[in-house]
């Protein structure tokens, strides 16, 4: 479970709520269990359950299990989707590694808001469920043109455009190398929404330095697809 406050030997913790629902009625914890207990700053701890009551379980955080992963190294630039569609990005997104998330307004958006308490919720759910101890930076969305001129010079922002661009993998391992940066280069991969890119965007995002159009095969994929796809390509290709 994470915890909003930073984990140490010897602290105790109430847990009320959700959490508190989930590990009485869902869990079935008794004095005595182990609870893992995440907080992303200093990884993962054991802590025992010191009092279970059906509205308030009381833990004492014992000994760190692991420290706070290191995340790969790439972000997710998506367009904002209908709800269920991005509340699916945001959960596969975090299952596959994203260190960063990041929406984003284009033209042909249908949705323009995003509630940051649903989306946060979400993502710390997804990597509770897949034993990360980090989460990824989930970023207020933004819109296209201020993405594109704040854009960061030393990642590459790779646009997957079902109009053509070499093949994601390709182009992923070729940014790998290590002789590019140590580690491989900084990256990003941007999708857009589900009417696609219009051609002004499309012409923007591919006259900035940093974006090199990726193809993710030859049917059109749906916009959340896209994403799973791209980052599970890279995970392929990265290894992390
Ligand atoms: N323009 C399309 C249309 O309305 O027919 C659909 C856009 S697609 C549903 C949403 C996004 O997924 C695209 O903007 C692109 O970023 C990504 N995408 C889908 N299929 C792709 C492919 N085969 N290669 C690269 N990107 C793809």
């Amino acid at each position: 479970l994470f915890i909003d406050s930073e984990l140490g030997a010897g602290r105790t913790f109430a847990m009320e709520g959700n959490q508190a629902n989930y590990l009485a009625r869902v869990m079935r914890v008794q004095e005595g269990d182990a609870v893992i207990l995440c907080d992303d700053i200093t990884g993962e701890w054991l802590s025992r359950v010191t009092q279970a009551g059906k509205r308030r379980v009381d833990l004492a955080v014992e000994e760190r299990l692991r420290p706070r992963d290191d995340v790969p190294d790439i972000w997710l630039c998506a367009a904002l989707l209908k709800k269920d569609r991005f509340d699916l990005l945001l959960e596969k997104a975090t299952e596959l590694g994203a260190a960063r998330i990041q929406p984003v307004i284009m033209r042909r958006c249908v949705a323009d808001k995003l509630n940051p308490d649903r989306a946060r919720a979400i993502v710390t759910e997804a990597a509770e469920q897949c034993a990360r101890t980090a989460l990824p930076e989930l970023e207020a969305p933004q819109k296209l043109d201020a993405l594109l001129r704040e854009w960061p010079e030393d990642r590459l922002l790779f646009f997957a455009d079902e109009d053509g661009g070499e093949p994601a993998a390709d182009a992923f391992v070729f940014a790998r190398q290590p002789q590019r940066a140590e580690g491989g280069q900084k990256a990003a991969i941007l999708i857009g929404p589900e009417g696609g890119f219009d051609d002004a965007e499309r012409a923007a995002i591919r006259a900035h330095p940093q974006a090199r159009p990726v193809s993710l095969g030859p049917r059109i994929l749906r916009a959340e697809t896209a994403a799973i796809a791209a980052l599970s390509l890279w995970m392929g290709v990265a290894g992390d």
